[in-house]
């Protein structure tokens, strides 16, 4: 998506360890008519699933995930919560993911409520990098017994190999923008197209 790719180049910065900083318009500050375009981007590249329900992580996901419900017939969007200890009561899906970000473990759930065999789901996200956030959802997934249609992600980052792997397991990932290398030096950003 060009205008993504714009954004990205005028507002992100570059930080050292692979970290592209996009907190003026995607997770930070939100640009809702962007957020609104991405959403109609995506309904384009998914057109013809059944999706019943957008899935995402909080918090970053949340926004974006909400503004792109309203492209899918306003399905429900849940957000997985990622807890760094946890009391389970039996009444949620949990799996554990590391965060690329943060660099610390923690734990995702999902109220059973919430998630249900055979319900078709969307996931979105704001980044990719090594996958774990989105393994962690797919798993959720799985023991729900729920059916992962299609993953939207904003940027994907093409040099680490999240991407390559979910693509290789037959995932239909749709990437907004994907980084193909960045500079911290000089801050620029180049993408694969
Ligand atoms: P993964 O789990 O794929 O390694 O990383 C994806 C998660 O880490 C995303 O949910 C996102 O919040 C965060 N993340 C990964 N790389 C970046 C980055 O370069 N910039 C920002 N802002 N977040 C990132």
């Amino acid at each position: 998506m060009k205008e993504l790719e714009e954004y990205i180049a005028q507002y992100g910065t570059v930080k050292e360890g692979n970290v592209l900083k996009v907190d003026a318009f995607l997770n930070h500050q939100c640009d809702v008519e962007l957020f609104d375009r991405m959403g109609a981007e995506w309904a384009r590249l998914f057109a013809g699933k059944q999706i019943d329900k957008i899935l995402t992580i909080e918090a970053s996901g949340i926004g974006i995930a909400c503004v792109v419900s309203r492209h899918f017939g306003n399905v429900p969007v849940v957000f997985a919560k990622k807890y760094q200890s946890i009391n389970l009561d039996g009444e949620q899906y949990c799996t554990s993911i590391h965060s690329f970000t943060k660099q610390k473990d923690f734990h995702v759930i999902v109220a059973k409520k919430f998630l249900h065999e055979g319900e078709h789901v969307l996931l979105i996200d704001d980044f990719l990098a090594n996958g774990c956030a989105l393994n962690g959802l797919i798993e959720l997934c799985e023991e729900a017994g729920a059916i992962v249609e299609g993953i939207g992600i904003a940027i994907e980052k093409g040099f680490q190999d999240g991407g390559k792997k979910l693509r290789e397991r037959g995932y239909d990932l749709q990437s907004l923008a994907i980084v193909e290398s960045m500079d911290p030096a000089v801050g620029t950003v180049s993408f694969r197209h």
